[in-house]
């Protein structure tokens, strides 16, 4: 298994822009993950670690499109109606064929391979819909293309043609894809062992009594959702008291079963913030202050040579570090194609001010206008903690780093969590 540099997560200026951070973790992070072979029924959502080649022409031969009638095109009056005989048959899977003839049609059926026969055979189907039958003779309108409704051998996928790349992660249409190239299982990474644990004394986990000054742990509930729908394989070990000895032995006890650790709370600089310190007496920390609102630092480090990621404790912080930060890490690691994720022009419902210099996400519900535009309205309140404010969202607005003032009416990038969290 591949192995990370000791200073993967070095990084020097005080402020560091998204692009940057993407950057270096391309730069830096390599696959740590194996590959097996799984079956298509359990592909989805993996990343694919080989190049898929068709050994087959997809369709195999010249088929037809429409349950329909075969025909030579030269014998088709281009003015008027065509009385043809219909000579044989054809339906889907049909081993053997009938020889075509010049002068006739042959019935044909979605699927069924074209005919050989005379002049190379018929090329061009004519759908049933098109046509009447008087007894054994078909009568055609004009008007037909050559070549209509008929598919050639190959025009989907040629042989030899690479239908699917390794680092892809693989979506329904690319399993059916494998399994209409003929192929029964896939190489994959292997899944990424994360220990994930969530810190502080007011953490309950949900279920037990909520004592004073206690809160539910949600953060560990939607990081465990964001890993999983990674494709990882999550090790929920809990929540960390903030008491620096049991936070050490916790993660140096996670580190040798583990490909990523990830936390989330305890890496402010408050003196019960213990996972740092914890971190460092393990291995190495680096703590990693974004360009970004709403964020807060994060911590990446190595616990001896396991890396390790510190998210914040407050719920929306976690989310948009997880999204911008360690979902793109996280494929790295996994031997993924790390492309961002596509944001869609909207129009911004709203007037807002930002200061320069740094990205920043704006949580916003997308509503349609009778014309089918989309407007991205904002939600209410924006507090680093208010989570139910991600909940009524159906995702972010981005506001570029050199953006001061935007004004309603504006067109803007918004990315729809679904090209994120899953
Ligand atoms: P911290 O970074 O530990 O100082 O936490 C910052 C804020 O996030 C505090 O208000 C914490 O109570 C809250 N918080 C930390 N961890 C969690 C969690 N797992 N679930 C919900 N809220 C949390
Ligand atoms: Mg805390």
């Amino acid at each position: 298994m591949a192995q990370l540099t000791d200073d993967c997560f070095a990084q020097g200026g005080p402020l560091m822009r998204v692009e940057e951070a993407r950057r270096l973790l391309t730069e830096r992070i390599t696959a740590v993950t194996d590959s097996e072979r799984v079956p298509l029924t359990e592909a989805l959502g993996r990343i694919l670690a080989e190049d898929v080649v068709s050994p087959v022409n997809i369709p195999p031969a010249p088929n037809s499109a429409v349950d329909g009638y075969a025909v030579y095109h030269a014998d088709l009056d281009p003015e008027q109606e065509t009385r043809l005989p219909v000579a044989g048959r054809i339906t889907a899977g049909q081993q053997d064929l009938p020889a075509a003839r010049r002068g006739t049609a042959v019935r044909i059926f979605t699927g069924a391979r074209m005919p050989a026969g005379e002049d190379g055979g018929p090329e061009t189907v004519m759908m049933q819909e098109d046509c009447t039958l008087e007894g054994e003779t078909v009568v055609i309108r004009p008007g037909i293309k050559r070549g209509a409704n008929a598919r050639e051998a190959g025009e989907d996928v040629s042989e030899g043609a690479t239908v699917l790349h390794a680092g892809q992660r693989l979506r329904p249409q690319d399993v059916g894809q494998a399994a209409a190239v003929g192929r029964q299982d896939l190489l994959v990474s292997t899944r990424l062992k994360v220990a994930l644990f969530s810190t502080g004394d007011e953490l309950r986990e949900p279920g037990d009594a909520l004592g004073p000054g206690a809160i539910y742990d949600s953060n560990r509930y939607t990081i465990h959702a964001l890993l999983t729908g990674l494709g990882c394989a999550v090790d929920d070990l809990g929540i960390l008291p903030d008491r620096l000895d049991t936070v050490r032995d916790a993660l140096d006890g996670a580190g040798g079963r583990h490909d990523l650790i990830v936390t989330s709370g305890g890496v402010s600089v408050g003196e019960e913030d213990h996972v740092k310190s914890a971190v460092e007496a393990l291995g190495q920390l680096h703590l990693w202050r974004l360009a970004v609102k709403p964020g807060r630092p994060i911590a990446l480090g190595q616990v001896g040579r396991v890396p390790f990621v510190g998210l914040p404790g407050n719920p929306v912080a976690v989310v948009v570090t997880f999204l911008t930060v360690v979902r793109p890490l996280i494929l790295r690691l996994m031997g993924g194609q790390d492309a961002p994720p596509h944001t869609f022009r909207v129009r911004a419902g709203f007037d807002h001010k930002k200061k320069k210099d740094r990205r920043e996400w704006v949580r916003a519900r997308l509503v349609g206008d009778p014309s089918g535009a989309l407007t991205a309205e904002k939600f209410p309140r924006d507090g680093a903690g208010i989570l139910s404010s991600l909940v009524a969202a159906d995702g972010l607005v981005e506001l570029p780093e050199d953006l001061t003032r935007l004004e309603a009416g504006a067109m803007v990038e918004f990315l729809p969590f679904s090209e994120v969290a899953q």
